[in-house]
């Protein structure tokens, strides 16, 4: 057990963060996280969290508090045509743990974090904004406010424009994908606990309940020749929305007339890094391979790495050896994550016989094998990567094993 008494710094109270903190001071250390924000506070927007990733939640003793907010179960994902008929239905009972699919509130997941990290002795310092990062055996942290800090192991966990990364690779530039992406979140209505893929040529619309099905998610992506910033926090009209998606049908039409706080982003791919680590530095999360929303799994990957991380830290008195096992163990699994994600953006927008082509393919799978496509994700949804491990009391784990 050799993470006890190591004394770790991680930077950002992020998803990422905030999960490798709580795992890390559970198995010993004595953890900081340094986050630039002077409060823990998340964008408005709805977070998936498959099986894979509520493993880990599950193992570090959250589980519970994550239901507790009432985080809907997810039934199914229904693909849907422009004017909102149904092209198929995917269950998700075809899942090993058909329960552990949830529709979060993103506010709601970083405050049980945050809560859970504090109670295992995690120091989160807010207001500190890293500048630059040294590696070496003992790394040199320097803060915007002059504060220097020299600790036994660096953890970047800051997210798409990471300044921890800048220690460890040379980040090659991303491209922009082509498209834009809004994101809302409206007030519920009395649908099923359904996720919904709404499909058009050059645009579609995910939306999903949150809350107990108070309020649903939006993210409504459209096609685009040119754009210049890759940021989450850009503020948009919901007339520009409204406008962008004038020609869909009037169900998601009527969806997009409740919304009113836009955001918008541009959708960029990036290279999945080859180097996650330098002396004692190590990056995790959107800080080594941000990926594109199209599989909703950027913070599940953020988790399953936090697991790793820790539990290889923990493993050996060798940091070099930690570090080179977790980026191999995760290195694969990452690549493949982030390439379906980019794969799946064509096949919302296909318009003309394509289309018709795809549409029908769908329909037929949807009707003929229902639970096919849930099924051929299993490797990505059913994988875990604790092997069972738990880090708290089996009395709050989870028995539920059917829908
Ligand atoms: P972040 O969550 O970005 O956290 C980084 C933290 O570091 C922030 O708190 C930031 O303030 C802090 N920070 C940054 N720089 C510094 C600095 N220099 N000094 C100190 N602190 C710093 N993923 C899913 O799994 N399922 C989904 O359904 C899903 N939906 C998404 C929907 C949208 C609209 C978007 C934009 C993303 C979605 N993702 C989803 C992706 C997911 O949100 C990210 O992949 C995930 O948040 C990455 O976690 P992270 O901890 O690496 O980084």
């Amino acid at each position: 057990m050799s993470c006890r008494n190591r004394d770790i710094l991680v930077v950002g109270a992020g998803i990422g963060g905030l999960t490798v903190a709580r795992a890390l001071a559970l198995r010993g250390a004595n953890v900081t996280v340094l986050e630039q924000a002077d409060a823990i506070r998340e964008v408005g927007a709805g977070i998936q969290i498959s099986p894979n990733g509520l493993a880990v939640l599950r193992a570090i003793g959250v589980e519970e508090a994550v239901r507790n907010t009432g985080a809907p179960v997810a039934k199914a994902l229904v693909l849907r045509d422009r004017n909102g008929r149904g092209l198929a239905r995917f269950p998700f009972s075809g899942l090993k743990r058909p329960r552990d699919y949830l529709f979060l509130h993103r506010a709601d997941l970083i405050d049980v974090l945050a809560d859970a990290a504090r109670e295992a002795g995690v120091n989160i310092r807010l207001g500190k904004r890293v500048e630059k990062v040294e590696p070496g055996g003992r790394p040199q942290v320097h803060l915007a406010d002059g504060e220097s800090l020299s600790p036994e192991l660096v953890v970047g966990a800051d997210g798409l424009h990471s300044v921890v990364s800048q220690a460890v690779l040379r980040r090659e530039e991303p491209f922009f994908t082509g498209q834009v992406a809004w994101r809302a979140i409206v007030t519920g209505d009395d649908r099923p606990f359904e996720a919904e893929l709404y499909m058009a040529p050059g645009r579609h619309i995910v939306t999903y309940p949150l809350c107990d099905g108070r309020l649903r998610n939006i993210v409504a992506v459209e096609e685009r020749a040119d754009w210049t910033t890759e940021s989450w926090s850009r503020k948009d009209s919901p007339q520009a929305l409204r406008a962008a998606f004038s020609s869909l049908g009037s169900r998601p039409r009527a969806l997009l007339e409740r919304a009113e706080n836009i955001n918008i982003w541009g959708l960029f791919r990036h290279r999945v890094a080859d180097k996650w680590h330098a002396g004692h530095v190590v990056i995790l999360g959107d800080a080594v391979h941000p990926t594109l929303p199209f599989l909703a799994q950027g913070a599940c990957m953020a988790i399953e790495d936090a697991w790793v991380l820790a539990k290889k830290l923990d493993d050996t008195s060798d940091t070099r050896t930690a570090l080179d096992s977790y980026q191999s163990i995760r290195m694969a699994r990452v690549k493949k994550t982030v390439h379906t994600a980019s794969g799946n953006a064509w096949r919302f927008h296909l318009g003309g016989p394509l289309a018709l082509g795809v549409n029908l393919g769908m329909r037929v799978a949807g009707v003929a094998y229902p639970s096919v496509m849930t099924r051929t994700f299993s490797w990505l949804y059913d994988h875990d990567v604790t092997e069972g491990e738990t880090l708290v009391p089996q009395a709050s784990r989870s028995t539920q094993t059917g829908t």
